[in-house]
């Protein structure tokens, strides 16, 4: 694949002390806050001291006032105990106003694109959430960096690794973290499904299923490759069959193939991909078989391993998962994935420790993505040896 001088020599590099862990080297040691959340969110907004014992909640200025933004982060943000909304930035002078009132924002901190990076200025944002079509990830999370804010960028992460790479660096000049919006890793039967595979409870893992697909209607039009574009399935729903796939296993893949679904509706899909089949291949023989779709709904993450299998259905929805075993039903409570995420973060910061989900782990799932593309167009298999070794193996803490 391409972009081999991202290697796993420059990511050591680049990391530094990182909390994660590299396999197949050694762990570089430190234990990453916000990974255990699970219990100790509170629903309840009440109490003004945060979870780190601190009085003073984090501000977060969400960027892009869309779907996403309205219908689930500001309402999360109604339910964080370490992070609070605190400002808006938005083109839309209707939004602005409707937003103000509804979450009695001040003047000063409501920002449309332009005067953006004023928020340098603002001692009330401590965190800009990029939640912008994609291919505006990178812009917004480096002029929030050249702000001085930390920032948590939505997924994917960019549309290529060199933008990632630029957002990386970017943080780390102005010495800000840098997160992926990967509410999964903070949701407690994804957090199972990481454990048992991680842990192999059930044995080695052979095989995983890794299914997300929705009928996607033109209500965003850059998720069919209209406007500023930057959509499509594999980088829309397929990155949470990467994510589940690895994070159960454990393991990333050294190579992947790819199949692209037959278009059945050409006006729809002249630009970006209909479906995709994909598969994984792990060192240790596995393969993930996977599929993301714009124009079929699934919604699974399906372990078999030696001694039994786990499964989630719905696996990578806001609300309503299920899990079952081998032996029985996960009996797991839902819970506000986005909040536990957002209050992560913040407890990160505040505790000036690395996140589990950083900048580095949405590169390696662009890098993926990027050979997935790659083998589809060439049908051929093509290597991933070359992507950044970063996981989430907070499970085997
Ligand atoms: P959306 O289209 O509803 O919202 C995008 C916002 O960006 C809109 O408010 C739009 O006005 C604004 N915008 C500014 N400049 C624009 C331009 N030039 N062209 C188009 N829009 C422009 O999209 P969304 O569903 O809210 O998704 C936003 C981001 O959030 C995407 O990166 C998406 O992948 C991500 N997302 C993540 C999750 C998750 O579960 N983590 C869920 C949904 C969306």
């Amino acid at each position: 694949m391409k972009n081999a001088q991202f290697s796993r020599r420059h990511f050591i590099h680049q990391m530094g002390t990182a909390a994660i862990v590299i396999p197949g080297l050694t762990s570089l040691g430190l234990q990453s806050c916000g990974s255990k959340k699970d219990e100790s969110t509170s629903e309840s907004p009440s109490s003004t001291t945060t979870t780190t014992g601190s009085e003073r909640k984090l501000g977060i200025a969400l960027v892009g006032l869309g779907k996403y933004s309205e219908g689930e982060l500001a309402p999360a943000l109604e339910k964080t105990t370490n992070c609070r909304l605190a400002g808006i930035v938005t083109g839309s002078p209707d939004k602005a106003d409707t937003w103000k009132k509804k979450y009695d924002l001040p003047d000063k901190n409501v920002y449309d694109y332009k005067n953006f990076d004023k928020i340098v200025d603002n001692p009330d944002i401590d965190i800009v959430y990029v939640v912008l079509p994609n291919s505006m990830h990178a812009e917004y999370t480096i002029r929030a960096a050249k702000a001085g804010k930390h920032v948590i960028c939505e997924k994917p992460m960019a549309m290529n690794p060199e933008e990632c790479q630029q957002m990386i660096d970017a943080c780390k000049k102005a010495n800000r973290q840098l997160s992926i919006g990967y509410r999964l890793h903070f949701e407690p039967h994804n957090r199972e499904m990481m454990r048992l595979g991680q842990q192999e409870v059930f044995g080695k893992v052979n095989r995983i299923i890794a299914e997300d697909g929705q009928v996607q209607d033109d209500s965003t039009p850059w998720r069919l490759g209209g406007g500023i574009g930057g959509g499509g399935p594999l980088r829309d729903v397929g990155v949470y069959c990467l994510q589940g796939a690895i994070y159960t296993k454990g393991q990333i893949p050294i190579a992947v193939s790819a199949k692209l679904h037959p278009v059945t509706d050409p006006k729809k899909f002249s630009k970006v991909e209909e479906g995709v089949d994909f598969q994984l291949f792990f060192a240790d023989g596995t393969t993930a078989d996977c599929k993301a779709s714009f124009n079929e709904k699934f919604n699974k993450l399906r372990a078999e391993a030696a001694k039994g299998w786990f499964e989630l259905a719905p696996a990578y929805a806001y609300s309503g998962l299920k899990g079952k075993t081998s032996q029985g039903k996960m009996e797991i409570e839902n819970v506000p994935q986005q909040a536990h995420q957002m209050d992560a973060f913040a407890e990160c910061i505040l505790k000036n420790q690395p996140t589990t989900v950083p900048g580095e782990l949405g590169m390696r799932d662009v890098q993926l993505i990027e050979a997935i593309f790659e083998a589809a167009r060439t049908g051929r298999k093509v290597s991933t040896k070359d992507v950044l070794q970063v996981m989430d193996k907070s499970a085997l803490a």
